[in-house]
């Protein structure tokens, strides 16, 4: 588990907010007042979500309520009135989202906006009382008629804002790419996932809040799951120094000799550092536990990634401190210090600033210390 640095207070961030005000524009069934950003004259969003583009203010009343189909059925099951209005929707599913949104038959909109731009990890939820209770058979209409997932997901540009949101790898197993590319001018072809942190069946309030969304591979989106066992958030939360991956070889000894090494002999495993003191954080240490099972990252790393743990031993013999000295002194311009031909040697960065840039960025990280730190003590 790797943590993304928040895309939304990053470099891009302005841009990304255009964008994704633009996109909810085109989604939800509220007033714009309600949540676009405003100026002198009104509420506005940038044409195509493009702060390069004109400041668009869009007037009022624009979207006329309609029930779909499934919405139809759901009603009809559960022998409840109709409703006419979004408010009158949200009253009949949740009255406690209701009385959060609403005051005097208006929108909230510092709360709209708040939950709409919130990040969802536990204790934050849990501070801002963000957990609404809601009739179970009727939840899934906060999906289909306010909180459109599915229409939000499915506009021309979600994959230019996933994109840009900047997330180059599965931050749950750090092991997948999940780049977005455009495959020509103003198509946006998708590879990744988005995973909901909170899922959008027990939370459909959070189905479009940018910190829900958490750009991951297909296997990881799958296996997380809907369940209150939560993960690791990743845009706050990760494995970092307390948890690291480590190696049993069998002869570590003969390893760092350049003894010809055998995949078989190495097992990966996922332990919490000795040296990082007592755990004082149990919901973390539950969290870690959680993401370790629920990916299944034990197993995964066990049994898929022997054989390049046993390279890098390999690339830490071959390559010693003399070699790397000397490529130093070759291409001075290229590299400052170890670390950084080390890094061309692996062909990735596996700094701790960066390790959500590369697959097996932090299994490269912890076993290249590893190593390090059995040489040091060789040599005492
Ligand atoms: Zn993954």
């Amino acid at each position: 588990m790797i943590r993304i640095p928040p895309p939304w207070q990053g470099d891009r961030a302005e841009d990304i907010w255009a964008l994704y005000d633009f996109l909810l524009y085109k989604t939800l069934p509220f007033e714009p007042g309600d949540y676009l950003p405003k100026d002198s004259q009104g509420a506005y969003y940038y044409l195509d979500g493009d702060r390069t583009k004109q400041k668009v203010y869009p007037t009022h009343p624009f979207k006329k309520f309609e029930l779909t189909q499934t919405s139809k059925v759901i009603l009809s099951r559960a022998a409840v009135p109709t409703p006419n209005t979004p408010e009158e929707l949200i009253q009949l599913v949740s009255p406690q989202l209701h009385q959060y949104l609403y005051q005097n038959n208006a929108v909230k909109r510092e709360n709209l906006i708040e939950l709409l731009t919130t990040q969802t990890d536990v204790k934050t939820i849990q501070d801002k009382k963000l957990n609404f209770t809601a009739k179970p058979e009727l939840l899934k209409m906060l999906l289909f008629q306010v909180f459109k997932y599915d229409s939000f997901s499915s506009k021309k540009l979600f994959p230019k804002l996933v994109q840009m949101l900047g997330v180059e790898v599965c931050p749950y197993c750090n092991r997948s790419f999940t780049t977005t590319t455009r495959i020509r001018k103003g198509v946006y072809h998708r590879q990744n996932q988005v995973d909901h942190y909170r899922s959008k069946s027990k939370y459909p309030w959070f189905a479009l809040t940018l910190p829900n969304l958490i750009p991951a591979c297909g296997n990881c989106n799958l296996r997380k799951g809907d369940d209150e066992q939560y993960v690791l958030y990743p845009y706050q939360e990760e494995f970092g120094k307390q948890y690291h991956f480590h190696t049993t070889p069998i002869s570590w000894t003969g390893y760092l000799m350049g003894q010809v090494v055998h995949p078989e002999e190495f097992e990966v495993k996922i332990e919490r550092d000795p040296n990082a003191g007592p755990a004082s954080n149990l919901d973390y240490e539950r969290r870690v536990q959680t993401s370790i099972d629920k990916f299944g990252l034990d197993v995964l790393y066990r049994e898929s990634h022997n054989a390049y743990v046993c390279a890098i031993f390999e690339q830490r013999y071959v390559f010693n401190d003399a070699y790397l000295d000397s490529l130093i002194d070759s291409f001075p311009d290229l590299f400052k210090s170890r670390e950084e031909a080390r890094q061309l040697l692996y062909m990735k960065r596996y700094d701790e600033d960066a390790l959500g840039a590369a697959p097996l960025a932090k299994l490269t990280h912890d076993i290249d210390e590893e190593i390090s730190r059995l040489y040091a003590e060789k040599t005492l």
